[in-house]
């Protein structure tokens, strides 16, 4: 699902949320070629906090349009104002939903307030901004002034709600920004790519703009430089990748000591990074064994968690249990997956005991994951549910991160150290492609919408399963390559 196209020379309040975000996506939001545009989870994701947080605001069913506001409804959806903003653009806004607040309007003795809703926890000018817009072609809309806006937050679990006073200082950032952004829309090319590349994950032209950034070799494509250090290495002359790697590393350090002093320590970490995806490198940095803890085990357990951030809540705790052979070959062939699913209402406590017979089933065996948050996670949840000290540090022993394994032993030619991309450089093929953490959530959300007996969509239930079997398999995959080129163990291979 992607963006409506607003009509051309029409500023918009969700062209002046992508442009809050990005100042590129709101240009290639009105200018780019929509076969270039990918889905992303996260609008609908994004809509179904939208759909809670309303409900839990406002429980009757809200008004549609006019024909609403002139009768008075609590709430108002499907109204599109359009206006003319301070310099005579076109302006319109389609506010998610009016809230009926006391005033007096031409419709009669009531007013109406836009509100939105956040995703996340803090409220940013992404939120404020286009409120605004919206705010300020309902003043004309409903002949009365706004003095204050809303946004509700929290997903509807736990409803939590912002003021925003419609100040003159925000009316002055509304029409400063609708400037600037009408400005850019007029340029023949689209502006840079976004300084923060993370931002791009959640973006639907991320494809394309991933396409650009290789091609043009920009720095954020280095791995280990974000939007501080690139803005850093730019003020130092050094505009993209080539340029990096090209750089004498002992200069380098020297110049970016006086950023401070850690920066200059990471200089020659960056250059030889550089240096690696330039020239294709692989380069071993620790030749001790990377994962000594397997050497005479029965076996591995391979461990993926999939959640869902906001209502803090680890909804899946995938396990993939991995023999070994009698002559210490792995038994890929023998691996069976166990799913843990953790619904709210089974509460944290068994949880916890669901997962403490699964480990105490397999007590020899190390428990593989990738990244920090599966010991985060699970440690946590022993603390609380009160396990001693001696259980806690056992269970630190047990849990080995692979992604830092990698870090420490490995220098690689990719941007990215994360699973996607270590796992597909070894040639792992997820049996889903395009699949991520928010497409899994999504369907969580699905799955757990579709009512009590939750028939509607065991399919959406079938795919997170299958996901998240599948980051198992990629964890072992990138183990099993940390075994395989490790001079000690190199005659511990995976069964071809
Ligand atoms: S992918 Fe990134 S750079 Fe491209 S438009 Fe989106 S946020 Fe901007």
């Amino acid at each position: 699902m992607g963006a409506t196209t607003p009509a051309a020379n029409v500023l918009t309040d969700r062209l002046l949320r992508s442009w809050l975000r990005c100042r590129r996506r709101a240009w290639l939001d009105r200018h780019g070629d929509p076969a270039e545009r990918r889905w992303t989870a996260h609008r609908n994701l994004q809509l179904d906090d939208q759909q809670r947080c309303f409900v839990a605001l406002l429980p009757e069913r809200p008004g549609h349009g006019h024909a609403a506001c002139a009768a008075g409804a609590a709430g108002v959806v499907g109204l599109r104002l359009k206006g003319d903003g301070p310099d005579g653009e076109r302006l319109e806004a389609h506010p998610p939903l009016l809230r009926r607040v006391k005033g007096h309007s031409r419709w009669g003795a009531f007013a109406y307030q836009p509100v939105v809703a956040r995703q996340g926890r803090r409220l940013t000018r992404e939120h404020q901004l286009p409120l605004a817009l919206m705010a300020q072609l309902l003043e004309q809309e409903q002949g009365a002034a706004i003095p204050d806006m809303l946004v509700v937050g929290g997903g509807g679990r736990r409803l939590e709600r912002d003021r925003v006073g419609f100040s003159a200082a925000l009316r002055r950032q509304l029409a400063d920004s609708l400037r600037k952004l009408a400005a850019d829309l007029e340029r023949n090319s689209p502006p840079a790519l976004a300084a923060d590349r993370r931002k791009c994950t959640l973006c639907s032209w991320r494809a394309s703009c991933n396409a650009v950034a290789v091609a043009d070799g920009h720095l954020s494509e280095v791995s280990g430089i974000g939007a501080k250090r690139r803005d850093m290495l730019q003020q130092l002359g050094i505009e993209g990748l080539q340029e990096l790697a090209a750089a004498d590393p002992d200069r380098l350090a020297a110049r970016m000591e006086r950023f401070g002093e850690q920066h200059g320590e990471a200089a020659h970490a960056l250059v030889a990074q550089a240096l690696a995806q330039r020239d294709g490198r692989v380069d071993h940095l620790d030749r001790s064994p990377s994962l000594p803890e397997l050497a005479d085990v029965p076996g591995v357990l391979l461990y993926d968690i999939e959640s869902d951030p906001d209502a803090r809540h680890d909804f899946l705790h995938g396990f993939l249990r991995l023999p070994r052979q009698s002559d210490g070959r792995w038994d890929l062939a023998a691996a069976s997956y166990h799913p843990l699913l953790v619904l709210a209402e089974h509460g944290e406590e068994r949880s916890w005991q669901r997962l403490q017979r699964l480990l105490q089933r397999y007590p020899e065996w190390p428990v593989l994951h990738y990244g920090e948050t599966e010991t985060l996670s699970l440690r946590r949840l022993a603390q609380r549910q009160g396990a001693s000290e001696h259980e806690l540090l056992a269970l630190k022993t047990r849990l080995i991160d692979v992604h830092a394994r990698i870090r420490r032993h490995w220098r690689l030619p990719l941007s990215s150290y994360g699973l996607k991309a270590v796992a597909a450089w070894r040639g792992f093929q997820w049996s889903q492609p395009g699949v991520d953490g928010a497409r899994a959530l999504l369907w969580w959300r699905q799955w757990q919408g579709s009512g009590p007996d939750r028939r509607g969509s065991t399919h959406a239930l079938r795919w997170i399963v299958r996901y998240n079997r599948d980051d198992c398999l990629a964890t072992w995959a990138v183990a099993d390559w940390l075994l395989a080129a490790d001079p000690a163990s190199a005659d511990h291979h995976v069964q071809p």
